[in-house]
């Protein structure tokens, strides 16, 4: 049956648990896609380049956004940071849907291209705990982590115009909110468009 692929754009400040839910769904449902982001970051010890990101230069990064190579990109806490287009494009196309995990700025610039996904705005359950998050990761450097938290009031204020807001308290309840939600956005009558037809030509559903 033919299916149109769907987009899920995962958001939020940095440390509200984006990685950690997106990880979840990608082992509960692995035939979703991920956009894999290019950055100007250096990688960190875990991160497996292609995979987690494309790790360029700044120049080899102006090179590719001024030919238009990105759906969207933006500067996030000193780096630059954007999604490639034809990828994204190419899974979609396939009928596969494709996860983000992007900053607010992307989202919104993503959402002119891509009007039709769910866009999910991952909350911590206070800037406290976000603190207290963020220097258990133990990744940032202190001025990183200032930085982050300065941009949390920023970004928590841009959440208004998203699909859904889930508070990330009790991992596993945000978990099962987030799969909720792309569960029930898989359901939408437009993903499927030819299942009626089918049943009424007398041809399975599945
Ligand atoms: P983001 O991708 O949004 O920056 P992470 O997924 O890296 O956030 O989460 C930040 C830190 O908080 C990580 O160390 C992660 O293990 C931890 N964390 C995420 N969600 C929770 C939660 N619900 N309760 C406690 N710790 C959490
Ligand atoms: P990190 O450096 O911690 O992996 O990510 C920092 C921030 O950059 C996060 O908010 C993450 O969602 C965002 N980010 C990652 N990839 C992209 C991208 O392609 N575009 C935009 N706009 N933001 C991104």
């Amino acid at each position: 049956m033919e299916r149109t692929g769907l987009v899920l754009v995962v958001c939020g400040p940095s440390g509200a648990g984006k990685s950690s839910l997106v990880r979840m769904l990608m082992k509960e449902f692995p035939q979703i896609g991920y956009s894999t982001s290019c950055t100007t970051r250096s990688p960190r010890a875990y991160e497996v380049p292609g995979q987690d990101y494309t790790f360029l230069s700044h120049e080899e990064f102006l090179d590719l956004q001024r030919a238009g190579y990105f759906a969207e990109w933006a500067s996030v806490y000193g780096n630059l940071y954007g999604t490639p287009l034809n990828p994204t494009l190419d899974i979609l196309g396939a009928g596969k849907d494709v996860l983000f995990d992007i900053d607010v700025q992307g989202a919104l610039q993503l959402r002119l291209t891509l009007p039709a996904g769910r866009y999910v705005f991952i909350l911590p359950p206070s800037l406290k705990i976000l603190e207290e998050r963020l220097r258990g990761r133990a990744l940032d450097s202190e001025e990183a982590i200032q930085q982050r938290l300065a941009a949390a009031r920023t970004e928590i204020r841009e959440a208004g115009w998203f699909d859904a807001w889930i508070v990330n308290d009790d991992l596993g309840q945000a978990y099962d909110a987030l799969r909720s939600v792309y569960i029930a956005a898989t359901l939408a009558p437009g993903r499927r468009p030819l299942i009626l037809k089918s049943l009424l030509d007398g041809k399975s559903a599945s």
